[in-house]
């Protein structure tokens, strides 16, 4: 029996990575709906390859072509915020959630439905919303199967033994592009070196993050939502070879660690294994070829977002979704050239303890969770210089 799939985010890395998995499995997966963000001749193309039967644009100025783009092909097509929400409630029993950053939290929350799983990329949810996101999930017995890798490599370590025998769990972090660059250095680099990833290769939000290491500290908050794990539980270790991705350290000093070669291939296709693992006619990990692993510890000093991230962890209430928000802007900045890579952290900072000293409660619906990330990202922006003191101070 085929399940029947949706994809959020379809036009992205992870969503074209998706669409390769399914492509390859025909027989087992169906596509109901793909949602992108603004291509809709991309939008269009995955749609048809995958034998979708409804697509929604988020930018509604992309509608027109849409429709021309799918005209003769029987698949519907909507654009606008209400078409992406409309997308992620058609029945559907799985729901790959891959829109990037905090854009992806209301259609990935519509999508959370009884009895169905969410195949989860979008990490941006759990951090700026994870209570009220999980309880809801809980609440609807929807399924959160996460897509990250590092947690999905958790996610299969913790099959090995009871959740109430574990001692912490370990995500690994290649280091990024600056991993070795003295701080001087990182602190003149442009988002184009920043970009440069030297395993992965992602879209432009996620790499920045992963140069900064907030990704890493943003799957934190991720591993504590997903696992119920309590922020001295979770630790991160810089693992420049991408091969081992998750580790779980039982009671007993054992680990049972998640190793597979750095292809979001593999815990995409293991986010949306039935009864049995999906075939992957994927290179096969040869540790023998690779020879050496290595593991270090992350250097907060360098990469100062890492300790920030885990500060918000520790203060809980509504400091992941202020701390999330502000970086999303700071990001966007720093990809625009209007502030420099130590401006990010800093930025983030100080929205932190503009809100730190405040009694902020801990979100508990999604609404209330966006209304703090609106409001964070306001302080945020209020940060970032206009162009042309910008290009001033440089
Ligand atoms: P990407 O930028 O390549 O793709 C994002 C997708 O979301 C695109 O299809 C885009 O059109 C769509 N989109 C953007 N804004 C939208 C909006 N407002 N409404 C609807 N759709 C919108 O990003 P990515 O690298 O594929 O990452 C997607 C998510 O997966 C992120 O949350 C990221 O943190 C997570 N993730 C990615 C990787 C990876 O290897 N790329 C690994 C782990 C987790
Ligand atoms: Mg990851």
């Amino acid at each position: 029996m085929t399940r029947s799939l949706t994809i959020l985010g379809a036009t992205g890395s992870i969503g074209r990575s998706t669409a390769d998995v399914v492509l390859a499995h025909r027989d087992e997966l169906s596509v109901e709906a793909v949602v992108g963000g603004r291509n809709a001749l991309a939008l269009a193309e995955v749609a048809r390859r995958l034998g979708a039967k409804f697509a929604a644009l988020a930018d509604e100025r992309g509608g027109a072509a849409l429709r021309e783009a799918l005209s003769g092909s029987g698949i519907g097509s909507g654009a606008g915020q209400a078409a992406v929400l409309e997308a992620a409630e058609r029945e559907a029993d799985i729901v790959l959630a891959a829109i990037s950053g905090t854009a992806g939290l209301a259609p990935t929350h519509a999508a959370v439905k009884p009895g169905r799983r969410i195949a989860l990329a979008n990490k941006e949810s759990l951090v700026c919303a994870g209570d009220a996101f999980m309880a809801d999930a809980r609440r609807l017995n929807a399924e959160i199967m996460p897509v990250d890798s590092e947690h999905n490599a958790l996610d299969q370590a913790l099959a090995a033994g009871r959740s109430g025998d574990v001692e912490k769990a370990i995500i690994t972090a290649t280091g990024g592009p600056f991993r070795t660059t003295p701080k001087e250095q990182i602190a003149k680099a442009g988002a184009k070196a920043a970009s440069a990833h030297p395993v992965w290769s992602m879209g432009s939000k996620i790499n920045i993050d992963s140069a900064t290491l907030m990704n890493k500290g943003l799957e934190l908050i991720e591993a504590h939502h997903l696992f119920g794990l309590e922020p001295e539980r979770l630790d991160v270790l810089v693992h420049p070879e991408a091969i081992v991705h998750g580790l779980i350290q039982w009671s007993d000093g054992a680990i049972t660690a998640g190793l597979a070669l750095p292809d979001m291939k593999v815990p995409i296709a293991n986010a949306l294994r039935g009864d049995k693992r999906l075939r992957m006619e994927l290179s096969r990990l040869d540790l023998a070829a690779i020879g050496r692993l290595s593991f270090e510890r992350p250097d907060e000093d360098r990469f100062p977002c890492l300790s920030l991230a885990k500060a918000a962890l520790r203060a809980g209430g509504a400091m992941p979704t202020i701390l999330n928000a502000a970086n999303e802007i700071a990001v966007e900045a720093y990809m625009a050239g209007a502030i420099g890579f130590y401006d990010i952290s800093e930025i983030v900072e100080r929205v932190c303890s503009t809100f730190s000293g405040r009694q902020i409660l801990t979100p508990s619906t999604v609404a209330e969770a966006l209304a703090i990330d609106n409001e964070a990202r306001e302080t945020a922006r209020r940060l970032i210089p206009a162009p042309v003191e910008a290009a001033q101070a440089r």
